[in-house]
């Protein structure tokens, strides 16, 4: 409602630059300019993780992930302006930036696509709550309409990783064990979860299908590592993974 009397009250800017969009694109918040300075990360790359490769020896970084976890690619260094939009996204309370993310994203097209389901990774609730939206759900939403596939919920994240050090010792071990958890009746329903709530009634062929978990930003990949070791334990075979940005890390070698 407050995005749709914005745009009937202002005239739309990109968010970036502040040049004024044409009548055309006033549903954007990023300018085609600014789109465009976007860097895109190109190979050659680490054929599994989609990290420039290393000049010597093998990937590490990819090394210790569940075999389930094939591919990641993200579509643009997050230089300032990536970094900027990506910020939009989580802090400013700009959901419909995630439409001119995905369309940076959509040209990543992995493997497999045509019969995928797109997951996206989970806030935890206390994170939910604050923000009031996922990130990367309207992320993934925004793929689902450019890629044609739908968007599986499949993913928990059982919990806040700022509340950590109020756990009791017993959830601490909960915690090593892992951050995500798979929901659906035959995956191991947590008893919290209702039964009768129809968002969580995923049917275990989902588990058959490649799944593409989708994040807003790529770091050292841990969290799509964990998230895909979720779905693997559940019986996950194929799982992939797209982020719109990818951090500048120091080298692993
Ligand atoms: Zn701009
Ligand atoms: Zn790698």
């Amino acid at each position: 409602m407050r995005n749709a009397l914005d745009q009937l009250l202002l005239p739309a800017e990109c968010l970036l630059c502040r040049a004024l969009l044409p009548f055309r694109d006033s549903q954007r918040v990023v300018c085609d300019v600014c789109r465009h300075r976007w860097r895109p990360v190109r190979g050659p790359w680490c054929g599994r993780c989609g990290q420039p490769e290393p000049l010597f020896g093998r990937c590490r970084l990819c090394a210790d992930w569940p075999a389930a976890l094939v591919l990641a690619r993200s579509a643009v260094w997050l230089d300032a302006g990536a970094r900027a939009a990506v910020h939009a996204l989580k802090y400013r309370g700009l959901p419909r930036i995630a439409a001119d993310l995905a369309s940076a994203m959509a040209s990543l097209d992995p493997p497999g696509l045509a019969a995928a389901w797109l997951v996206p990774v989970p806030l935890g609730a206390g994170r939910l709550r604050e923000r009031g939206y996922n990130q990367s759900d309207r992320l993934a939403r925004a793929l689902s309409r450019r890629w044609n596939r739908p968007v599986v919920e499949l993913l928990v994240r059982t919990r806040d990783t700022a509340t950590q050090t109020a756990l009791t010792p017993e959830a601490r071990l909960a915690n090593v064990a892992g951050a995500f958890q798979v929901r659906s009746g035959e995956c191991g329903m947590r008893s919290e979860d209702r039964p009768g709530n129809s968002a969580l009634r995923i049917p275990h062929s989902a588990l058959e299908r490649p799944l593409v978990l989708v994040d807003d930003v790529f770091t050292t990949g841990a969290t799509l590592a964990e998230a895909a070791r979720a779905l693997e334990r559940a019986g996950a075979r194929t799982v992939l993974a797209v982020t719109f940005g990818r951090a500048v890390v120091p080298d692993f070698t």
